[in-house]
């Protein structure tokens, strides 16, 4: 999905090369030394979800290195070589997910979740750090009548048309210090805490932006990391996101930084992770069950590479099969996943098209590989034999999708 990271935090002086060994770099969560380095890989486009205009932009699209690094301390997972310098946020980047039905439902369900259990109501304010198009603040203010400001680079207000528009209040800007004034009972950031590499530092500046009113509520919603590691599905780790957590290493920072973790679970086929804090005096002790995950993170951590490994057989075994039998493949979502497939498989020219049901995205180019994403029609003309889907959430909306068009492909849903 997502958007935003921070450049108020002053980066360390350009040395013009990277440290030969991350294991001495301290946490970005909790400052500790203890790190492992056990994925790693080379010139990823730096960017998955910037569209670019043409396909030589595309393929001269800025490159980076990806080591991801686990601490023993704290469970957290960052990449060692992560270069902010790489990363821009602006208008023209495209993370929506919400031209799906079955995303819009997900976030009809989260907001009425929240509404009901925060009291979200006329009169109160939520505030979202890294809101993207707007699509969860304007939903929660729509249904609950409260007023919302929202905080990203990439907000497009020409495409928000809600009836709550009055009461919203919208800020193309990065969140940072400046915007520490900003008072709202309710405050979420959803996926943006992956795309920030200081962490430690964010999440203290959330703290002081609240204070000493102890009343309001915290909902942060991200990728959930552990199940990346349990599945090998190496195609969630890609360059925007730098920085990994799982329910665990979550928590740890939230009460290690002045939260009370109230509640931490995984949602969307347990695909995202989900915590709710409130304010603390101070630290609080780790009190819910899920939260002890070091040694079980430690063990995925160790078979990780395997796991990664053995998806990639996999599907290499399937473009080889298609390949020989001269069949036409499909990749249907062209998002940041995509993106990283694209820099780990080569499927040859059994691939015939890459398609997206965002219209904005059509006729635009990915990075990295320069492939131009078209709109699902275009799939009525190449008539793919098989269709691998980047997120096998969509899989029965995509096969609906592909039948009205009179296709039935074999259907491979990662
Ligand atoms: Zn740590």
């Amino acid at each position: 999905m997502p958007k935003y990271r921070q450049r108020w935090i002053e980066q360390p002086p350009a040395t013009g090369h990277f440290p030969a060994a991350a294991t001495t770099l301290p946490c970005q969560s909790c400052g500790g030394t203890t790190l492992e380095s056990f994925y790693e890989l080379r010139d990823v486009p730096a960017h998955s979800c910037l569209l670019l205009p043409t396909r030589k932009e595309a393929l001269a699209f800025p490159r980076g290195d990806i080591e991801l690094v686990f601490c023993h301390d704290c469970g957290f997972i960052g990449n060692a070589r992560f270069d902010i310098g790489l990363n821009q946020y602006s208008a023209a980047y495209e993370e929506t997910q919400a031209f799906s039905p079955r995303f819009l439902k997900f976030l009809d369900e989260i907001c009425r979740d929240q509404i009901q259990k925060f009291g979200l109501a006329p009169g109160v304010t939520a505030l979202e750090i890294g809101c993207g198009k707007g699509e969860f603040l304007t939903r929660l203010c729509e249904l609950s009548g409260c007023n919302g400001i929202g905080i990203d680079p990439g907000y497009r207000p020409e495409r928000n048309q809600s009836s709550a528009a009055d009461r919203m209040t919208f800020i193309r800007d990065l969140y940072g210090p400046r915007y520490a004034h900003l008072q709202a009972e309710y405050v979420s950031c959803r996926h943006t805490l992956e795309h920030i590499a200081p962490v430690q530092e964010f999440m203290r500046l959330v703290r002081e932006t609240i204070g000493n009113r102890h009343h309001v509520n915290v909902f942060f919603e991200l990728p959930d990391m552990e199940r990346v590691l349990e599945t090998g599905v190496f195609w969630d780790i890609y360059y925007e996101h730098c920085t990994y957590f799982t329910r665990g290493s979550l928590a740890r920072l939230f009460r290690a930084e002045g939260f009370d973790v109230t509640r931490l679970y995984k949602a969307y086929d347990d695909q995202y992770l989900m915590i709710e804090a409130k304010p603390a005096e101070g630290l609080t002790e780790a009190r819910l069950p899920q939260e002890d995950d070091l040694a079980t993170t430690a063990a995925l951590v160790r078979k990780f590479t395997e796991e990664v490994d053995r998806r990639l057989a996999e599907l290499a075994e399937a473009a080889q099969r298609w390949r020989r039998s001269g069949r036409k493949v499909a990749i249907w979502g062209s998002g940041s996943k995509c993106v990283s497939l694209m820099s780990s498989l080569d499927f040859g020219d059994t691939l015939r098209a890459i398609v997206d049901i965002n219209p904005h995205k059509h006729g635009k180019f990915l990075a990295g590989s320069g492939w131009e994403i078209l709109g699902p029609d275009a799939l009525t003309e190449v008539r793919p034999d098989a269709v691998i889907i980047m997120n096998s959430i969509y899989t029965e909306e995509i096969r609906h999708e592909l039948a009205t068009r009179g296709l039935e492909p074999e259907l491979l849903p990662l």
